[in-house]
């Protein structure tokens, strides 16, 4: 029997053993692998996925090569594990010793058989009822992933708790509130672990959120290691450090009453060759300018790459992407890491790769934060180019909308979100989920000196793509393979809508991703080709993962549509396809060659029929008063123009809005808290019934379904 067999099997039957499920005699724990630094480090380490981008340097790129460009044809479902509590799926899961562990809806944790998609153990950490029905406003339910490391699952909750459990149980070993609850703050990324320390950042800056910080915890204990401040204080407090006390210089105004923002929710790699966790920092809140350091500045360190001491948490060097951010463009996606040489002759470098929102691919000098090189990925109106004397982007004229609205490109929906790029060393290319789409940013009409929070769409009116006097047509997407060293494009598929998933690609030369409109699709890494393809019945938000066991390569991932490009903006994308609440069970699917199971049934696609009882006309005013109210508090999670895509119930469909005392009940009282429909004490009877004129509006105006 080969070693990894018995591994499996020693591995399964210990977690089966403890869990209760069955007895077991193998148990054989010299076999497992140790999911340290070393390992983390470890390229080689072929069979498992240990961290969220795999190995420390984030590649998503796998040395298996069983399925590759001339096998993939064969490519079958294995299993299937249906997930009917779960709705927004974005998570990478992990695989260690033929056990996937992954998060799914509120970060749902599950341990499956990696082989066959037998659940071994659950853990549901409750995030909805520890965060309460006011806070439950600021939550998404999503979660992009969680860390191994040592015999520990550890995932970070919504509501702010730092969780580790016991990989083989699910047992909780210790639970820790990572933010002061009373912060509209959550976290939906993934924890980061490196020398003992796991790390967590969080999001919030649409909702107000403070200053943004990330905080390294003991893997132990749970107890805080260090915490990093994205966003100066009040200077009359003191400064925590000497950064801040730098980072303060670039801040006007009093900044530190409406916090500035900066939070971290996404891109963290540990940088094991120079002992640093690199940090992608977000956007500033409020998201103008104007409104948030009116004498200008630029606002350090929003929107930026921050190197910090792995082991103290101390500033080492930054570099920022979008000085004085001013259009949402968070330097929060992905760092990977490689050693590139960038010149003909030249020996290679330590380097970064980073794709931010703002449309740039940049490739940064690992040692001191310099930038070697960046050129544009995508149609970009703010900027002309990168000054590489000052390294600071070339602004276009007017891209402030300082007197009159911009069209801006990218838009705050970045020309690359958290969909994470995977690097193929054998090809030498990044592939990245890529979006073309504009906003309109538009401040003429606000009271900039009385800003107030939370109405958060007072500080400019930002219409993302979808609608305004925007081209309907103007939002497009595609895969891009793009060469970092001659910073050019290798090859290009142009995609329908946008928000598609983030990439996986292997030493078969191939590149998986999965697609909003249910397309799960594999291509050759060399030239874009598609090779294979399969309808997996719902939208994938997800990133695909692949991992062998007793010798079977296996590729996996999470189907369940999600994430805030699909609640906020893409309703409508959605719901074209038939994507609506409650109509489609979420799947996490498992591909290997020759296998044909049959794709599980998950629902018909579904098309909401918007309500629209004769006798109620709507009042333009009141609807117009509404749509504020909307745009401030429901958009987040039903959408755009108030049609949802199924991230949550369509308004247009909901009796409840036929009804005003109902209405309140449950949107004012918070009589459906528990289902995840946050309470909003603070909207007064104007409000919803300004809110019942815009959704009824909305209803009349898109009555039609869609014929497709
Ligand atoms: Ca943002």
């Amino acid at each position: 029997m080969p070693i990894n067999r018995l591994k499996h099997i020693a591995k399964a039957a210990m977690a089966l053993a403890v869990a209760g499920a069955i007895s077991a005699s193998l148990n054989d724990a010299s076999a497992e692998t140790i999911v340290d630094d070393a390992a983390l480090a470890d390229p080689k380490q072929a069979d498992n996925w240990l961290g969220y981008g795999r190995t420390f340097n984030q590649h998503r790129f796998s040395p298996l090569d069983q399925i590759n460009v001339d096998s993939v044809g064969k490519l079958g479902l294995a299993w299937s594990l249906p997930l009917p509590r779960d709705r927004s799926l974005v998570g990478t899961p992990l695989v260690v010793d033929g056990i996937l562990y992954f998060t799914g809806s509120f970060s749902r944790t599950r341990a499956v058989e990696a082989k066959t998609g037998k659940l071994i153990w659950e853990y549901d950490p409750e995030a909805m009822k520890h965060a309460g029905p006011d806070r439950a406003r600021t939550m998404w339910d999503s979660s992009r992933g969680l860390a191994y490391y040592k015999g520990k699952v550890i995932i970070a909750t919504v509501d702010g708790r730092l969780i580790a459990l016991d990989a083989k149980t699910g047992t909780p070993i210790w639970s820790t509130q990572t933010f002061d609850p009373k912060l509209p703050l959550h976290i939906t990324g993934h924890p980061t672990v490196f020398r003992d320390l796991v790390l967590v950042g969080n999001g919030g800056s649409e909702q107000g959120g403070g200053r943004g910080f990330v905080t390294a915890f003991h893997v132990e204990t749970g107890e805080q290691a260090w915490r990093f401040y994205i966003v100066p204080g009040n200077p009359a407090d003191g400064f925590e450090d000497e950064a801040q006390e730098m980072a303060a210089k670039t801040w006007t105004g009093e900044w530190w009453k409406i916090g500035g923002g900066g939070q971290t929710w996404n891109g963290f790699t540990y940088d094991p060759e120079y002992d640093q966790i690199l940090i992608g920092t977000g956007n500033g809140s409020p998201w103008n300018r104007k409104a948030r350091s009116p004498g200008g500045g630029d606002n350090l360190f929003l929107c930026s790459i921050v190197a910090l001491d792995a082991t103290t948490g101390k500033y080492k060097w930054h570099y920022q992407t979008v000085p004085g951010e001013t259009w949402d463009y968070n330097s929060t996606m992905d760092i990977v890491l490689a050693d590139l040489a960038l010149k003909e002759g030249e020996d290679k470098r330590k380097v970064l790769m980073h794709a931010p929102k703002n449309g740039f691919f940049y490739v940064i000098d690992r040692k001191d934060g310099k930038l070697l090189s960046a050129e544009p990925i995508a149609k970009i109106t703010w900027a002309t180019g990168i000054d590489m004397k000052t390294g600071r982007p070339i602004e276009a004229k007017g891209a402030r909308y300082e007197t009159e609205p911009f069209l801006i490109y990218p838009s705050a929906f970045g020309a690359h979100s958290w969909h994470a790029m995977s690097y193929n060393p054998n090809t030498g290319l990044a592939y990245i989920p890529k979006i073309e789409l504009p906003s309109n940013w538009d401040d003429t009409a606000v009271n900039l000196k009385d800003w107030k929070k939370p109405y958060y769409d007072l500080d400019v009116a930002a219409d993302i793509g979808l609608g305004g006097d925007i081209p309907k047509d103007a939002g497009t997407s595609s895969l891009l393979a793009w060469d970092p060293v001659n910073q050019k494009k290798a090859w290009e598929v142009q995609q329908p809508n946008f928000w598609h998933a983030g990439t996986l690609t292997t030493a078969g030369n191939l590149v998986f991703q999965g697609m909003v409109d249910g397309t799960f699709a594999a291509y050759d890494a060399r030239d874009g080709n598609k090779l294979w393809s399969i309808n997996v019945g719902h939208g994938i938000s997800a990133p695909p993962i692949t991992y062998s066991v007793d010798g079977t390569q296996y590729v996996s991932l999470l189907v369940g549509a999600g994430g805030v490009g699909y609640s906020i903006g893409g309703g409508s994308v959605m719901a074209q396809y038939g994507w609506a609440y409650g109509a489609q069970v979420r799947q996490l699917l498992t591909f290997a060659l020759d296998e044909s199971k049959p794709m599980p049934d998950v629902g018909k696609p579904a098309f909401v029929e918007a309500l629209t009882p004769a006798g109620f006309t709507p009042d333009e005013k009141l609807a117009d008063r509404g749509q504020h109210v909307y745009k401030a508090s429901c958009v987040w999670c039903h959408s755009a123009g108030a049609v949802s895509g199924g991230y949550a119930p369509d308004l247009r469909a909901s009796e409840t809005f036929l009804d005003m005392e109902q209405l309140k009940k449950v949107v004012h009282d918070g009589t459906l808290a528990g289902n995840g429909m946050p309470r909003f004490e603070n909207l007064s009877d104007e409000d919803l019934n300004a809110l019942q004129h815009y959704v009824r509006k909305q209803a009349l105006d898109t009555k039609q379904p869609p014929s497709n």
